[in-house]
């Protein structure tokens, strides 16, 4: 007996495939703009940062102390007479032999000393800053910050493609920049796809229709946007129709530089997304080899002959599964690089900690799959018990995902490769 044929089905794209297809794709933007410095976190630098000056400007005291010339302490006991008093923000007079000289944490070094003691080493001798008894032998360069030891006059202090950060700001200030050029916002339209799908606040929970649900999806991926520095024009909820959908992506094409969707890019009739991306441009990339995550859609969409300069290349298109944890994961794993390439910033490499799990996974499943899990307070991973892809409290819940490889089983103590949020969502 022979087994009966069955329908051909082309295997499913893997996500590495998938993620260096989409990336490949993406041309940085060139548009930039000069932000406040203040107002720059998670911008990214479109030029070098180079330093007009060093940082710190001048050889400085790290402690509270004495500044002396090493040769005059030759041992403990030593008496100097005080000469000057140098406070932060103030000028010093070169130190004259013989002498030592009051001085606070960041005041400039005089001329000749070379070391501080520290206060805590010395007492006061006679009062009214007189004189000092040095009760410690310093090291040549002992507490004292160089000129130009953080920073150089000259040299590149951030690269352009820089992601800057809080520590980066600070840097930035740190050599007088008040603005920085930085990559414009990329144009992000979002919409969501749902007859079902009512927004919070509109419908109150006791007076839901049989079948409706909130929209969860549009409020995490607009606040995902917001963290990756996009313009996001949040178009609403698009009904389950042709026309409706159409008319959507073709307006959101023009003025933006991609179309973000989710929901209706499965393969059901109330799936209109797929073929309206097709008509109007091409969909280039539809299903993945993931779990949750399968159904993740790339494409382009055509713009209008009068969008302006950007009319000759056609806007981006990505379409993420309706289910919320589908399209939170997918979100991560593509959308996220996608971004960082689109702005002219490195699109970080996947670094997993590997882990213990404390959990068994005793069903392979044939697409590499992406679990919820939770770090625990015995340095291994919990697993949350329902990890369909419709179920948000997961992603709530846990503070990572597990990279489990297609066809892999887990026992309780094999060791996991394990991504934690807050690296992907940073
Ligand atoms: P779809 O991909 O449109 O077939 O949707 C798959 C599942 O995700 C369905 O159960 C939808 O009701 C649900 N879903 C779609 N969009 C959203 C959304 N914006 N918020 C919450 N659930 C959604
Ligand atoms: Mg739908």
């Amino acid at each position: 007996m022979t087994a009966a044929p069955q329908p051909h089905r082309a295997p499913l794209m893997s996500l590495d495939n998938a993620l260096s297809e989409v990336l490949g794709r993406v041309t940085p933007l060139v548009r930039t703009e000069s932000v406040a410095t203040f107002d720059a976190d998670h911008r990214v630098l479109s030029t070098d940062l180079v330093s007009a000056l060093h940082v710190p400007p001048q050889d400085n005291s790290s402690m509270d102390g004495y500044a002396v010339r090493v040769a005059d302490v030759s041992a403990k006991g030593v008496v100097l007479p005080v000469s000057q008093r140098i406070a932060a923000g103030h000028a010093a007079q070169p130190l004259q032999p013989g002498t030592c000289a009051r001085i606070f944490t960041g005041a400039p070094m005089p001329a000749g000393a070379d070391a501080v003691v520290m206060q805590e080493d010395t007492r006061e001798v006679g009062g009214d800053l007189h004189a000092a008894h040095i009760d410690a032998v310093p090291a040549p360069g002992q507490w004292v910050r160089r000129a130009g030891e953080d920073v150089t006059r000259g040299a590149v202090v951030l690269p352009r493609g820089t992601r800057l950060s809080p520590a980066s700001l600070g840097l930035a200030a740190g050599i007088g920049m008040a603005h920085l050029t930085v990559m414009a916002r990329p144009r992000v339209a979002l919409f969501s796809t749902g007859d079902e799908l009512v927004m919070p606040g509109e419908v109150a929970p006791e007076a839901m229709k049989p079948g409706a649900i909130y929209n969860s999806n549009r409020f995490f991926l607009r606040t995902l946007l917001l963290r990756l520095g996009c313009e996001v024009s949040d178009l609403g909820i698009v009904p389950d129709q042709r026309d409706l959908t159409l008319a959507a992506l073709k307006t959101a094409a023009d003025h933006h530089d991609l179309i973000l969707t989710s929901g209706g890019v499965s393969v059901g009739e109330e799936d209109h997304i797929k073929p309206a991306v097709q008509q109007l441009g091409s969909l280039d990339l539809w299903q993945i080899a993931m779990k949750p995550g399968k159904p993740f859609a790339y494409g382009t969409v055509r713009r209008d002959a009068g969008a302006g300069t950007d009319a000759a290349q056609p806007c981006h298109f990505i379409g993420l599964p309706g289910n919320p944890v589908s399209s939170f994961v997918t979100f991560l794993l593509l959308v996220r690089p996608f971004l960082l390439k689109l702005q002219g910033a490195p699109v970080p490499a996947w670094q997993p900690v590997m882990l213990p799990a404390h959990f068994d996974l005793p069903r392979a499943d044939k697409r590499r799959e992406f679990l919820r899990v939770r770090r625990n307070a015995a340095g291994g991973l919990d697993l949350f018990p329902n990890q369909s892809s419709g179920v948000l409290t997961s992603a709530v819940w846990g503070d990572g995902l597990v990279d489990n490889p297609a066809g892999h089983t887990i026992a309780h103590g094999d060791t996991v490769a394990y991504f934690p949020f807050a690296d992907l969502l940073a």
